[in-house]
């Protein structure tokens, strides 16, 4: 580890052993029994820190001050609950840089993904601010004389929110401060592949919550452990379980949550397409896709992961992504000059691995790449190649930078094929053609939560609702309403009259 290094973690209060729960006031969960979890820099395989996750003592302590706290926190006026958002943010805003630098250190996004993902902490915790003056509700007009009918918006309670190793600041973000402008408070349960950040952030929000004199509105819950975070889906002291991850975790999170008949916010896996038409404009279709498919060494929801290109285009354009991934320079994410780091680790690695060979057994064509890079740490070349859309291996999704090119012939079969996967988060389609595009965007068109066009299916703005349909679980997270999902909606009936008309016109009683 640099010295440059060791500051940043000094100053982000990172140490070399960490305690891995905190209810958000002073307390710190201390040392247990259970074994201590590394934090490891996937660019070097070498250790940055331990933490020591949670016992289940510590488990039943944040939730009972989590629940504490939501009966205080829910009758404070929203604006004020904006207000230790806005300065949580503010102090975000000074530490951006060396959060970013352990964003890239811990789960291997190069530095300016690493910066870029804490700006979108901070641009959520502006959009919440803002938010928590505009909780609306409606007014409806009541068919019965003198009454006045309308709705409005609760708090609702102790929100779990378990997040994935890929975003390790971001997703928490999207869900912790509408929640807490909601009138919620919140318990993270982060990836045990990114502990550290997680801890970084919670230092931050225990310093604001300690000045404004709020403890408890955001906790942390560190746990490597399947059963510990079960016990917290099953927790029916959390009305809201907002899950990020795979589908296999998923569908567990959804089924454990549907049998207590509590709410589930669910943001799964995705299986991208790209759709490159005959009239689109290749410059920009070969920076969208080569961003879309490379960045991140492939490990986002919304990774380009199909690329759907109309007969005429598709020598050319493989041509030149070719000639793109050739200039892509791997290695240490926080060298300026690199694009592409590593994969988060050697399950991922293998992951990689064994879905080429399965595309080889299939008889799909490696057009560049295909090969784990011989080197510390755990590296990948970029990876194109020739496939068909029904095999598994293209319907499943690997969590690592392959890109299956197909060619089509007509635009029915491109949206056809791009809807013909069991995801549906992000699509998008390169056309200068008017009816393409809005075929695409129609409701015959793409079948996912997100479908740009002229821009790729990476990096969604926090301003829009972010989420997926299909196997990526219907969860919406950060922009538009999605404030509402934090909040229970209570339509309230007043008869400011002197008569009781009864509903659907019965005359009951004398
Ligand atoms: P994962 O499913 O392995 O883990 C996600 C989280 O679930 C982690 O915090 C993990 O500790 C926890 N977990 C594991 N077992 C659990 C259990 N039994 N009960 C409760 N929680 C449990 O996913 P990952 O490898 O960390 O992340 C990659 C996946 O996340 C990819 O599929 C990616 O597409 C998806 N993802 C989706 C979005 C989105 O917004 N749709 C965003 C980021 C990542």
């Amino acid at each position: 580890m640099s010295t440059i290094h060791t500051a940043v973690l000094r100053d982000l209060g990172i140490q070399a052993v960490n305690p891995g729960g905190s209810t958000g006031s002073t307390w710190w969960s201390g040392r247990n029994d259970g074994s201590l979890l590394p934090s490891i820099n996937p660019s070097t395989g070498e250790q940055i820190a331990g933490v020591y996750p949670c016992s289940a003592d510590d488990y039943q302590r944040i939730v009972k001050e989590s629940v504490e706290a939501f009966r205080t926190w829910r009758m404070v006026p929203a604006p004020k609950r904006g207000e230790l958002v806005r300065l949580i943010g503010q102090t975000l805003r000074e530490k951006k840089d060396r959060l970013g630098t352990l964003v890239s250190l811990e789960v291997g996004k190069i530095k300016a993904e690493g910066d870029g993902e804490v700006q979108e902490v901070i641009d959520m915790a502006d959009f919440a601010v803002g938010q928590s003056r505009m909780l609306y509700g409606v007014t409806m007009q009541s068919e019965r004389p003198a009454h006045r009918m309308s709705e409005q918006w609760h708090p609702l309670g102790p929100v779990g929110v378990i997040t994935a190793f890929n975003f390790p600041v971001a997703v928490w973000a999207w869900n912790a401060f509408l929640a807490a402008i909601a009138g919620d408070t919140v318990i993270w349960k982060p990836s045990p592949k990114a502990p550290l950040c997680a801890i970084a952030v919670q230092q931050i929000c225990n310093r604001v919550m300690q000045q404004q004199g709020y403890p408890g509105i955001f906790s942390l819950f560190i746990t490597d452990q399947p059963a510990l975070a079960d016990q917290m889906v099953q927790d029916d002291r959390l009305p809201l379980l907002s899950f990020t991850g795979s589908v296999p975790v998923g569908r567990r999170v959804a089924a454990t949550v549907g049998q207590r008949l509590g709410r589930t916010l669910l943001e799964l896996s995705g299986n991208n397409a790209v759709i490159v038409d005959q009239t689109a404009d290749l410059d920009m279709a070969v920076r969208a896709i080569v961003f879309g498919a490379v960045g991140t060494a492939g490990q986002r929801c919304t990774t380009t992961r199909r690329l759907l290109v109309h007969e005429s285009r598709y020598e050319e354009l493989v041509c030149r992504l070719v000639k793109a991934y050739a200039q892509v320079h791997i290695g240490n994410p926080l060298e300026p000059d690199v694009l592409m780091g590593p994969l988060i680790d050697q399950v991922a690695v293998e992951g990689f691995r064994a879905a080429l060979d399965e595309i080889k057994k299939e008889g799909g064509e490696v057009l560049y790449g295909g090969r784990v890079l011989s080197r510390p740490g755990y590296f990948v070349e970029p990876t194109i190649v020739r496939a068909k859309n029904e095999w598994p291996i293209v319907q499943r999704e690997t969590f690592a930078p392959i890109l299956y090119v197909m060619p089509f012939q007509t635009i029915d079969e491109a949206i056809t094929l791009q809807n013909h996967v069991p995801q549906g988060l992000s699509s998008a389609i390169f056309s200068n053609d008017i009816r393409h595009g809005e075929q695409f965007l129609s409701a015959a068109g793409s079948d996912c939560g997100i479908a740009n066009i002229n821009i790729g299916t990476s990096g969604a703005e926090i301003g829009g609702a972010f989420g997926g349909e299909k196997e990526t679980g219907g969860g919406r997270e950060a922009g538009s309403d999605s404030w509402k999902a934090y909040m229970r909606r209570q339509t309230n009936t007043v008869n400011w009259g002197r008569e009781l008309p009864l509903a659907q016109g019965i005359k009951f009683g004398s």
